[in-house]
């Protein structure tokens, strides 16, 4: 029809191919093309019914998300859908790949679903801060009910092509060829019409469905999109279709175009560009099925989780024997409670297992391919690790450090070959979190950061390209913005209400909450071991320090910045706390002030936006982009406001005099010590498109 939708027929039945690598997006031309393909069948007499069926390995996999930042171009989805229903023959949606978002909507507007095995389907629409738009949330419950459809819709879960059926999503799974299953599904048909929307969405319990929003709100934390969603559904039982559709639409259109909808867009296309990396294109990453862990404290034996997981055959080596069965002891903990759970079977933890050893005979590392370390953090240690090993592994061995603060460089000098070190800075839980700080040392081979890479994502993360430099991205950032958590708390804060604020922007937790979980005493270690170097000019707070001298470790000593009455439970807020910080201020002659949820996160944004531009400046990332991944992904910062590079853009967009000046006021305060960047550089940095004309 326009080289992104073909025609041709099978007998009486017109086969409409969808054409748009790599996943058949659902754009203007493929809307164009299947409209006007439809209009073909309706004006030919030869053919009595169509299908639809993507070319290449998916149906729809959603819609063209570029299009949604702007005015969208006619003909819309709706349009498409109404022609289809308008049709007066039967069209049947074959699916294979995935069917989400817009793909599966448009599915709904067919007379029939058939689907390919395995076959994703879905509308995950909320993930991106959106309802569906065309009728997803109209005819899912004429199909499912209303409380498996807000449960479908509310979550955005993809669903499989078996489970798809038993629950009415579709009509059949193919067997054997998919195109050839629905030609002889369509035939079939004889020419009857099945719409969705001439169904009646089936009564069901009221405390049901009551209970199924209930699940979704508190799911979705009460989320804009959710809200809406829940609304969109119970619609479908109340008013008239076309008019439900009109409504679903105007909230569709309001929140496209909103604040969240934009930002987690950017999280999207952020998350796509990150893998694109010029540096190592067409450069093959060394083979590695063998990989060997060292250390088997915190993040060794999360490591060595998430790398068992991935299929790897995984050596973890000790110093000592104690050490060894501590780390076993937490590995087979893992498996225990997942198969306790229900979340994995006994074959496949047996599996997983099986395929990991033990040792703390270093020899064992003859034939491995990568080595991750995770030993003491501690430059020498590791530099002595590094050139004993580099004796007995290969040549062509990858060494990766997963420090969080040391020089890479300093480690990589210790050995022969320097440019088989990298940075692999996994977060704790490091079988749990996605985010991966791959690092580049300025030794590092080209090859080995493709490694890096490819086994980052091999094992299911988010690896993101960083230069070696203190804190690399995300805790250079994280340190900032403790530090200006603890300035507030000198002019005026309090612990509870700075992570009140922060956690009610959508922080998992605020800064002294994951103090007080980490322990206070490595970071005073630390400042005590930096005492010599520090500039005795900076504004230095004092307040953790003398935490600590009380033995308020957080929570592993029941008190930090809270206290801990009772064990796993949230901490109390505590008036020794807050008369100790008041004492810290009167001895700096700092008149306290109160400070609103506003302002307090307002600063912690604007000093992370900062740090961002920093970094940038510096050169540790070259991508503005990469830090909004950071954050979100490792640092528990809410996904649907996009990052502090993000945010700062919007506001730049719309205030930028207000925020240069706050971020003035932010250097004066801070003093010696604070750094200012450049805000202008966040906005030439940011792509194209990404961010709202004018604040949401
Ligand atoms: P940990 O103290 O829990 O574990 C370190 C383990 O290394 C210990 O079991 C120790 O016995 C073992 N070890 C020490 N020297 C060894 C050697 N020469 N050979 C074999 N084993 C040796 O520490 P951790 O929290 O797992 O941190 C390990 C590394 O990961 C550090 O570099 C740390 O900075 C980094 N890191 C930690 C976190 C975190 O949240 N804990 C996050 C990211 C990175």
């Amino acid at each position: 029809m326009n080289g992104y939708v073909h025609f041709d027929a099978d007998g009486d039945i017109a086969v409409i191919r969808i054409d748009n690598p790599p996943v058949n997006a659902g754009s203007i031309e493929v809307r164009s093309g299947i409209l006007r393909s439809i209009e073909r069948v309706a004006a030919d007499p030869a053919l009595k019914a169509a299908i639809l069926i993507g070319v290449g390995k998916t149906f729809i996999a959603g819609s063209d998300l570029r299009e949604f930042g702007q005015p969208l171009a006619s003909p819309q989805l709706p349009d498409v859908i109404a022609a289809i229903e308008g049709c007066p023959k039967p069209v049947v949606a074959a699916l294979h790949g995935a069917a989400l978002g817009g793909g599966y909507e448009l599915a709904l507007g067919c007379d029939a679903r058939v689907a390919a095995a395995g076959t994703l389907v879905g509308l995950p629409e909320v993930t991106l801060g959106i309802i569906p738009g065309a009728g997803g949330t109209q005819r899912l419950p004429r199909l499912v009910g209303q409380v498996a459809a807000i449960d479908l819709i509310c979550s955005g879960k993809r669903v499989e092509a078996a489970e798809a059926k038993a629950l009415g999503m579709i009509d059949a799974v193919a067997e054997g060829d998919l195109r050839a299953f629905a030609v002889a599904f369509a035939r079939r048909l004889k020419g009857e019409k099945r719409p969705i929307r001439n169904l009646c969405v089936r009564e069901e319990d009221a405390a049901a469905v009551y209970a199924a929003e209930t699940a979704a709100l508190e799911a979705g934390r009460k989320l804009p999109q959710v809200r809406d969603a829940i609304e969109a559904v119970r619609t479908a039982t109340i008013r008239p279709f076309d008019e439900a559709l009109a409504t679903e639409r105007e909230a569709f259109q309001r929140l496209r175009i909103g604040r969240a909808a934009f930002a987690l867009r950017h999280q999207f296309f952020a998350e796509r560009d990150s893998a694109k990396l010029p540096e190592i294109q067409d450069i093959p990453a060394r083979a590695v099925e063998r990989v060997a862990v060292i250390g088997a404290g915190t993040m060794g034996a999360g490591i060595a989780l998430a790398s068992l997981a991935a299929g790897y055959a995984v050596t973890l080596l000790e110093e000592s024997s104690d050490a060894l069965e501590r780390g076993l002891q937490r590995i087979g903990d893992h498996y225990a409670r997942r198969t306790a759970a229900g979340k994995m079977t006994a074959d496949e933890a047996g599996r997983q297992q099986a395929r990991l050893t033990a040792s703390t005979d270093e020899g064992k590392l003859a034939d491995v391919q990568l080595v991750i370390e995770a030993v003491f953090e501690d430059l020498a240690v590791k530099q002595a690790l590094f050139r004993r090993i580099e004796r007995i592994v290969p040549a062509h061995v990858v060494l990766a450090s997963n420090t969080s603060y040391l020089d890479l460089d300093a480690i990589a000098e210790a050995t022969r070959r320097p440019h088989n070190v990298i940075g692999l800075h996994f977060f704790s839980p490091a079988n749990v979190m996605r985010l991966l700080e791959v690092v580049r040392g300025a030794y590092t081979a080209p090859d080995v950061l493709a490694t890096g890479f490819a086994v980052g994502k091999r094992l299911g993360k988010l690896p993101i390209l960083t230069g070696n430099a203190f804190g690399f991205i995300g805790n250079r950032i994280y340190a900032a913005y403790r530090k200006q958590c603890e300035f507030m708390l000198e002019e005026g804060a309090l612990p509870q209400e700075i992570d009140a604020a922060v956690e009610a922007f959508g922080f998992a937790m605020g800064p002294f909450a994951v103090a007080d979980l980490s322990g206070l005493d490595i970071a005073w270690r630390m400042r005590q071991a930096g005492t010599a170097a520090r500039d005795p000019e900076e504004r230095y707070v004092a307040v953790p320090d003398r935490l600590c001298e009380m033995n308020r470790l957080g929570r592993k000593t029941g008190a930090g910045y809270y206290s801990y009455p009772e064990q796993g439970k949230r901490g109390r807020p505590d008036p020794v706390v807050a008369r100790l910080i008041a004492e810290e201020s009167a001895a700096k002659g700092i008149v306290r002030r109160p400070f609103t949820p506003e302002q307090i996160v307002r600063r912690v944004l604007l000093t992370m936006a900062n740090e961002a531009a920093l970094l940038l400046a510096e050169g540790v990332t070259t991508r503005l982009t990469d830090v909004d991944l950071v954050m979100v992904n490792g640092f528990g910062f809410p996904k649907w406001e996009g990052g502090p590079a993000f945010w700062a853009c919007c506001e730049l967009a719309s205030d930028p005099a207000s925020l240069e000046a706050d971020l003035d006021a932010i250097a004066i305060v801070s003093g010696t010590g604070f750094v200012r960047g450049e805000l202008a550089l966040l906005r030439r940095m940011m792509p194209e498109g990404r961010v709202p004309a004018k604040q949401g």
